[in-house]
C-alpha cells in the first residue's frame, strides 16, 4: 500500500471547475481570473527568432506585489497537483531549465518549487561530464536521471547541453552535433510515450540585462562565489548562443514536448511565467487519486 492511501485531502478528486486545457486560472482579488501560457509556447513547425522576442515582457502583470500573489497562490496549487501525481503513480513530469549565464535557472528552481514535498521532487544538474558520462552515450546521463513515476523532475542545464555548449565551443564536429537534435526528440517521445510529460523552459533574457547580473555578482561579496572569469568568454560568444538556443528550441518543439521562451529579464514576472506553465501542464495530465479501498466506511481502528 502506498502512503497515499486512504488519506482524506480537501482538494476535489474529480475534475477541475474550469477549462484546464485551454487556460489556468485562480481567484484573484475576488474574481476569478483565468491566464493564458501559450502565448510563450513555441508551436511545433514554427520558427521563432529570439531577437523577435521581448525579454522585458510581463505577461500582464502589474508589478511585484501583483506577482508576489499570484505565485504564492499558482504554488499552492502545484503543491496540491503534485501530492496527487505522487499518489496517483502512472505519470511524471520533467521540467527543463535552459538559459545563458545569470539567465536565472537558480533563481526559478528556488521560487517555482519551493513549498513543495520534497519525497515528490528531484532537481538534477549538469556540468562538464565526467569520465564515466563521457564513456556513455551521449544521452545516458539525462536518461538515467529522468523521472519515475508520480515525480516532479526539473534538469537544471539539460541534453540541449549538446547542441549548445558543445556545439558553440565546437567540442565535436558539426556532424556530430547535427545528428543530436533527432536523438534528442526521438529520445523526449520513447520519455513521453513512457507517461513522462516534458516542459522546456529557455529563460531569455537581453544581453544588456546579462552584463547588469554579471556586474552585480562582482559588486557583492556574497555573490562574488558565482562570477567565474569564464562566464565573459560565454558572453563573448552571445550570438553563436542566440542562434544555438534558437536552433533547438526551433528543431526541438514537438507537441510532446514544448519549448516555451520566457521572458526573464523582470525575475518576478518570470517566476509566475514558468509557475504558469507548469500549473498548466500539471492541469492537463489531470493525475488522479487512486480509488479508495472499498469497505472504508465500516472500519473501526482498534483500541
Ligand atoms: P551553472 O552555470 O549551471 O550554475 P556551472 O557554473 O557549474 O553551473 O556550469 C556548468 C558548466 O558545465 C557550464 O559551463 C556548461 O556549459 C558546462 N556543461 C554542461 N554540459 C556540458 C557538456 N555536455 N559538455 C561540455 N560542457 C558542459
Amino acid at each position: 500500500m502506498r502512503a497515499h492511501a486512504g488519506a482524506r485531502f480537501a482538494i476535489p478528486a474529480g475534475p477541475l471547475p474550469y477549462n484546464a486545457h485551454a487556460t489556468i486560472g485562480y481567484i484573484r482579488h475576488g474574481r476569478w481570473e483565468q491566464v493564458k501560457v501559450e502565448d510563450f509556447r513555441v508551436k511545433p513547425g514554427t520558427s521563432i527568432s529570439l531577437a523577435e522576442i521581448d525579454p522585458d515582457d510581463t505577461a500582464g502583470l502589474k508589478g511585484k506585489d501583483d506577482a508576489r500573489d499570484e505565485l504564492k497562490k499558482i504554488r499552492m496549487r502545484i503543491s496540491a497537483m503534485q501530492e496527487r501525481l505522487w499518489a496517483e503513480h502512472r505519470q511524471s513530469l520533467l521540467v527543463v531549465l535552459q538559459a545563458t549565464d545569470t539567465g536565472g535557472k537558480d533563481g526559478t528552481i528556488k521560487h517555482v518549487f519551493k513549498g513543495i514535498n520534497p519525497q515528490g521532487c528531484r532537481v538534477w544538474g549538469f556540468k562538464v561530464p565526467s569520465q564515466e558520462e563521457a564513456d556513455h552515450d551521449v544521452l545516458w546521463r539525462y536518461h538515467r536521471r529522468a523521472p519515475a513515476k508520480g515525480m516532479i523532475t526539473v534538469f537544471n542545464r539539460s541534453q540541449y547541453e549538446e547542441v549548445l555548449v558543445v556545439r558553440v565551443k565546437q567540442l565535436v564536429p558539426k556532424k556530430v552535433w547535427e545528428q543530436r537534435y533527432e536523438m534528442i526528440n526521438q529520445f523526449e517521445e520513447i520519455l513521453a510515450r513512457s507517461g513522462t510529460r516534458i516542459i522546456k523552459l529557455y529563460l531569455h533574457i537581453s544581453k544588456d540585462e546579462q552584463k547588469e547580473r554579471l556586474r552585480a555578482r562582482l559588486d557583492q561579496p556574497d555573490k562574488r562565489w558565482k562570477f567565474s572569469i569564464g562566464d565573459l568568454d560565454d558572453r563573448a560568444r552571445w550570438d553563436d548562443y542566440q542562434r544555438a538556443f534558437e536552433d533547438a528550441i526551433n528543431r526541438c518543439s514537438t507537441d510532446y514536448a514544448p519549448w516555451y521562451v520566457i521572458p526573464a529579464n523582470h525575475k518576478w514576472a518570470r517566476d509566475v511565467i514558468v509557475a504558469r506553465a507548469v500549473l498548466k501542464t500539471l492541469e492537463d495530465m489531470n493525475p488522479r487519486f487512486p480509488p479508495e479501498e472499498p469497505g472504508l466506511d465500516e472500519v473501526v481502528i482498534p483500541d
